[in-house]
């Protein structure tokens, strides 16, 4: 008998993601001819130089380095921290999951502010983690009373908070007074800035150095068009740094995505020019949905637009777009009944959603 750790025994199934290829299958359209709007990835795809510097490199047969020297010299650049307040992942998950483990003993508490970036939980739940949950309000605001009082209550085994900034599915950003009064408290605070380029406001990484329990986390699978080459980065405390540099895979992050995170950082110029075009669809498919009656869109900082749908079914209209090669994120849980989630696309692409919004309303 094969025994596996009860508590894993006893988890769902995790649902797959269909492959693209498998979904134009499905949908029987070309993969040019879907319109993918439910996964928050950025449709300009990776800088066009990428694909040389991909085809030129000589070194695959080698190893990558396991310090990440170089990449990590150009973030520190880019985010401006010193380097050596920089651990880089296997995207950003993997960081949040490298969190929970060198952070929770089983039956430590992990305060999770729902609704919000599904991973925290799973992965604090992996490391036998306890989740408290402290639910935001109907306009997805942090209650800070109540993580404090959830923290309280922990009597000392309060560990870890996730923070999300811009949040992901409503696009909103904790506000400074909110997170002055949560890094008092006696755990670590992790803010998620994976939508941050889209945002009108700075990082607060820059703070990391001078906050011991400050955790910023960042990625280049949104802006920088690198979601299926899996690269993140945390900019951590350097108490954490020590732990993480112990206990991380020595090759957590391979040449291509090391190759993909330096070129994105050559190539800034154009790729702020397209996070810019985003932010300027993001704006433009949020005043088109405040015209359509049957929707109720939130303002965004990130690159997607969160609708409440007012007296119709969501899941109805989600099936609907998706037989016009309409892609949506669909949700039906507690704090996101009947709501859909649009990101921003290419103008033509923004084009054709709305006008499948305002027929649908006919
Ligand atoms: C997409 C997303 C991530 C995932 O980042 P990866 O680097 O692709 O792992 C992290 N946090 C939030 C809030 C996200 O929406």
């Amino acid at each position: 008998m094969v025994k596996i750790r009860p508590d894993i025994a006893r988890m769902a199934p995790y649902e797959p993601v269909k492959p693209f290829e498998a979904l134009s299958r499905d949908l029987g359209r070309a993969p040019e001819e879907i319109i993918k709007l439910d996964a928050n990835e950025n449709p300009y795809g990776p800088s066009p130089l990428l694909r040389q510097a991909l085809a030129h490199y000589p070194w695959y047969h080698i190893y990558p380095d396991p310090q990440q020297v170089e990449l990590r010299d150009a973030l520190a650049r880019y985010v401006g921290v010193p380097a050596e307040h920089i651990m880089v992942g296997h995207g950003a998950d993997e960081l949040i999951d490298y969190l929970c483990r060198i952070l929770l003993e089983p039956g430590d508490v992990v305060i999770n502010c729902p609704p919000t970036f599904g991973m925290y939980d799973f992965d604090a739940r992996l490391s036998m983690g306890r989740v408290v949950e402290v639910p935001r309000d109907d306009a997805f605001r942090v209650d800070v009373p109540g993580i404090e009082e959830a923290v309280r209550r922990a009597g000392g085994r309060a560990r870890l908070l996730f923070l999300t900034s811009p949040n992901n599915p409503d696009g909103g950003l904790l506000p400074e007074a909110d997170l002055q009064r949560l890094l008092a408290l006696p755990l670590m605070v992790v803010v998620d800035e994976a939508y941050i380029e889209f945002a009108d406001q700075e990082s607060v990484a820059t703070r990391v150095p001078t906050t011991p329990n400050l955790v910023v986390l960042r990625t280049f699978s949104k802006w920088a068009g690198l979601a299926g080459l899996r690269l993140g980065y945390g900019i951590m405390p350097l108490a954490l740094m020590d732990a993480l540099w112990k206990f991380k895979q020595p090759y957590n992050v391979n040449v291509a995505a090391t190759i993909a995170g330096l070129v994105s950082l050559q190539d800034l110029d154009r790729l702020q020019a397209r996070v810019a075009a985003l932010k300027a669809e993001r704006d433009r498919l949020y005043r088109a949905l405040c015209n359509i009656p049957y929707l109720q869109p939130l303002p965004s900082q990130a690159n997607f637009v969160f609708c409440r749908v007012e007296g119709r079914s969501a899941r109805a209209l989600h099936q609907a777009l998706r037989e016009e090669g309409i892609l949506v994120r669909y949700y039906d849980k507690p704090g996101l009944r009947n709501a859909i989630r649009i990101s921003a696309g290419l103008p033509e692409q923004v084009d054709r959603v709305v006008e499948a919004l305002q027929a649908w309303a006919s």
